[in-house]
């Protein structure tokens, strides 16, 4: 690290102002005091004083080495003797022998005090003390507030100084092996490694390395990750910071942090520089409301420091970011972040391999099945899948067993999906009852129906995350596109709940919110950004954005217009109920059957609801 002279130099001058300023301190305290008790004591000459001695209006002298300290006599009525406000008074030393007989004379009392009160002691007590107290004191201070600014290791002046080499890792222990379902991004990301590597050959032929990448991708996909398999693979130091390490509350702090971060990496390159978080510096300028300066003055800094250095000296910059549409555009041009690589939700490969990453040091029995675990986590992210391959470890543990089974890793995807069983909510019999129906009738819906998934397990036991009953289900293979009619297909399976608590009880509840919810919001999607209705034909009227969070929808149509989307999907809400309605109605006796057996036994497998479903047909046949 390049801990050379200049902190030092900067540690001797920093103590150097601060004496200084400590002396300030101490005159003005001393000037002050000195205008305090001046107005107490006053000096008077040897004669008053001896005239006084004489009159019997002292009450005690305190001898010091270089003079006298009188107080007067409180006078009977209360008042003071001539001098009419203070009753102490200083007398400068006057060498005499009869001084003490004068004294005892007068019945005056007498102190000496000469040690204590010796010329160097006051210079001691009125100089020094004070200088050395203040002195520890505003270092103290400075101290905890440089601790609280991340530069807590140099002196009390060097905010943001060396806060880089904190974290500048040697070795990160992650490999490209650890990353698994991201081969697009690794090959990507390869081409830089194997510049660090060897950039002969890439400079022979005139090639640059790029600046830098930005891995974009929702959370939990693995971009730090990979920020760190790539430090692991070029074998080079690893400066990572989080984008929020820069953003502080004094204006400037930043940028100087950035400057440092840079200066540090240069002297050390090759090496990585990790950004993760880049959003929370990097997010755009002309955003009008509330600008910020420390941000704006730290993010011209890291774009004139990315533009400052020279990469054939190899160092390569790496940001993460899951909101890549909130960056600063100039952030994002050529010659900055040259790279994005696109880290995405993986697919069922990809899950997989994932799965295979993690399995690795858990003990599976062998009835294990990982393609069906890979094709029931549909939707998740890789840490998702970390997480559950931990669940299902832990619930292997709870129940005493020394190898992971099947069970545990499907009870760990519903744990993931739909939150912890809750046993200790006891529904009524008549509540039990409605939400078996709502359950069947969802079950139902999806095998009556041509392009749906199949129905994997129906439970009426409630989970934490809030729901009373679940049907789960499981693609037989992944898809990347959805036609009009599985859509439609899927709304009516979301409003089948609903439709069988009518068609049973002739009544609604409350449970079937989560279905409207997902059912409007497809229904919509339909209409607004998949040109599916006849009405707008293929007009866009929403777009997402931030895609790779929540995905808040935005409206890019009149006012008008919106209210005529929401009749349009309410349209398709009303043909879906209606035919689910007609679904449930047909098979009413089905319904009665498997409802009767859930309430039994709480818990339907996949395949007990087929032969459940396929006895009646064939019977009915
Ligand atoms: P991000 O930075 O994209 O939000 P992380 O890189 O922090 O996500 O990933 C969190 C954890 O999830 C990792 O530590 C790892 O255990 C797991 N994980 C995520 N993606 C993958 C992947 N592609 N391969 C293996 N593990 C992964
Ligand atoms: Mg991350
Ligand atoms: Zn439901």
């Amino acid at each position: 690290m390049p801990t050379g002279k200049e902190p030092k130099g900067n540690d001797t001058k920093t103590l150097m102002s601060f004496i200084i300023m400590a002396v300030i301190f101490t005159s003005v305290i001393n000037i002050f005091m000195a205008a305090l008790t001046s107005r107490h004591s006053q000096e008077i000459s040897y004669t008053e004083f001896l005239q006084m001695l004489d009159e019997k209006r002292v009450d005690t002298v305190e001898r010091q080495v270089d003079r006298l300290i009188v107080t007067e006599k409180q006078k009977e009525d209360g008042q003071v003797g001539i001098y009419s406000k203070p009753n102490t008074y200083i007398v400068g030393a006057v060498d005499d022998p009869e001084l003490t007989d004068r004294i005892i004379a007068s019945g005056a009392t007498q102190y000496s005090n000469v040690e204590n009160n010796s010329v160097i002691y006051e210079f001691m007590t009125s100089w020094v003390l004070p200088s050395v107290l203040i002195y520890i004191v505003v270092t103290l201070l400075m101290r905890s507030f440089a601790k609280r600014m991340g530069g807590g290791s140099g002196g009390p002046m060097s905010f943001g100084k060396n806060t880089a080499k904190i974290y500048a890792q040697k070795e990160t222990g992650v490999t490209f092996a650890d990353v698994a379902g991201q081969e697009e991004a690794k090959e990507s990301l390869n081409e830089i490694v194997d510049f660090l590597h060897q950039p002969d050959k890439y400079n022979a032929i005139g090639a640059k390395l790029p600046k830098g990448a930005l891995l974009v991708g929702p959370p939990g996909t693995g971009k730090t990750l990979l920020a760190k398999a790539v430090a692991g693979e070029a074998n080079v130091p690893f400066y990572s910071l989080s984008g929020s390490d820069f953003v502080e509350m004094f204006v400037g702090v930043g940028a100087s942090r950035v400057r440092d971060l840079f200066k540090q990496a240069v002297t050390n390159a090759p090496c990585i520089v990790f950004i993760d978080e880049i959003d929370a510096i990097g997010k755009s300028r002309d955003n009008q409301m509330g600008s910020n300066d420390e941000r704006e003055q730290t993010l011209n800094q890291l774009l004139s420091e990315m533009d400052g250095f020279d990469s054939s000296k190899g160092v390569v910059i790496l940001g993460a970011t899951n909101r890549p549409e909130v960056l600063d555009k100039a952030l994002l041009r050529p010659g900055r972040f040259d790279r994005r690589v696109i880290v995405e939700k993986p697919d069922l490969k990809g899950r997989k391999a994932i799965l295979d990453v993690h399995v690795k040091n858990v003990k599976l029995s062998d009835d294990v099945d990982l393609d069906a675990v890979a094709l029931g986590t549909s939707g998740c992210a890789g840490a998702d899948i970390a997480n559950i391959v931990n669940e299902a470890a832990l619930r292997a543990v709870r129940l005493g067993r020394d190898k992971v089974n099947q069970s545990d890793f499907m009870e760990a995807i519903e744990v993931i999906i739909a939150g912890k069983e809750k046993k200790d909510r006891i529904l009524t019999e008549k509540e039990k009852k409605i939400v078996a129906y709502h359950e069947v009738g969802h079950a139902l819906a999806t095998a009556m129906q041509k392009n749906t998934m199949p129905v994997q397990k129906i439970t009426i036991v409630p989970r934490t995350m809030g729901s009373l009953g679940y049907t789960m289900q499981m693609p037989e293979e992944e898809k990347y596109l959805m036609s009009k009619e599985e859509m439609l297909e899927q709304i009516t399976t979301l409003l089948a709940g609903r439709a069988a608590e009518e068609v049973i009880f002739n009544t609604v509840t409350t449970g079937a919110s989560n279905d409207i919810e997902r059912a409007t919001s497809m229904a919509r999607a339909m209409v607004a950004q998949y040109g599916m209705s006849e009405k707008f034909d293929m007009m866009g009227l929403e777009s997402i954005q931030n895609k790779y969070l929540d995905g808040r929808n935005v409206r890019n149509c009149a006012e008008v217009t919106s209210a005529e989307v929401d009749a349009e999907v309410l349209k398709i809400i009303r043909e879906c109920h209606k035919k689910a309605i007609d679904i449930l109605n047909n098979n009413e006796e089905v319904l009665h059957k498997i409802a009767a057996f859930l309430i039994e036994k709480e818990t339907i497998t996949g395949k007990e609801f087929m032969d459940i479903l396929e006895e009646k047909v064939s019977v009915e046949i």
